[in-house]
């Protein structure tokens, strides 16, 4: 299976001018291989020793049977989610950045931690109507790693306390939260009915 890589480039390239405080950040996209995830937002460790931090994002191609069953909407979702790790890396000094990439990499609590508020960030900042819809793809789609998909479903749910707010605010009420969160229950019709509601705004 092949992804179009233009696909790519052009969404992160929307999602990136989502996040104004990163519009002065220099952020790359880059194709390569990795062991486990599908995309990582990474600090160019060479700029540790220059005076302002550059970032990529890694995409897997490893993880290519994955990545080529996401639609537009997803990868843009999806890179709502890196980039909003990035915002979070900009705060932190050199020294804490290096600290909490060590505790990412071996406390699972953490990484957790870290993945529920990203992804809560991404959704309260503009990118809700794409993450509500790459949750529904992930709950349905055909992951043969069962540890991955497992992996997945656990730390990329979003959470109702912490998209509460966000939600109401386009309509979604709990209930549809909820049912968006079981496997089968997603129609077709409350996905529609969310997506024009959240356009209309
Ligand atoms: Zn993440």
């Amino acid at each position: 299976m092949v992804i179009d890589k233009n696909e790519f480039f052009n969404n992160f390239k929307r999602a990136k001018s989502r996040y104004k405080e990163l519009q002065d950040v220099s952020i790359t996209l880059r194709f390569g291989k990795s062991p486990f995830f599908t995309m990582q937002a990474l600090l160019e460790p060479i700029s540790l020793f220059q005076k302002k931090k550059k970032y990529f994002v890694l995409i897997n191609l490893k993880r290519t049977d994955f990545l080529s069953q996401l639609s537009e909407d997803n990868i843009l979702g999806w890179f709502g989610h890196e980039l909003a790790h990035i915002v979070e890396y900009e705060k932190l000094t050199n020294l804490n950045l290096f600290v909490f990439a060590v505790k990412y990499l071996f406390d699972s609590k953490f990484r957790y931690f870290v993945e529920r508020s990203t992804n809560a960030f991404a959704f309260n900042n503009g990118f809700a109507l794409e993450l509500f819809l790459v949750w529904k793809k992930f709950i349905s789609m055909d992951i043969k790693d069962i540890n991955y998909k497992k992996y997945i479903l656990e730390n990329y749910c979003p959470h109702w306390a912490d998209i509460k707010e966000t939600a109401q605010n386009f309509g979604i009420s709990k209930q549809i939260y909820e049912s968006m969160k079981q496997t089968k229950v997603v129609n077709f019709k409350t996905t529609a009915k969310i997506k024009n509601k959240i356009k209309s705004k």
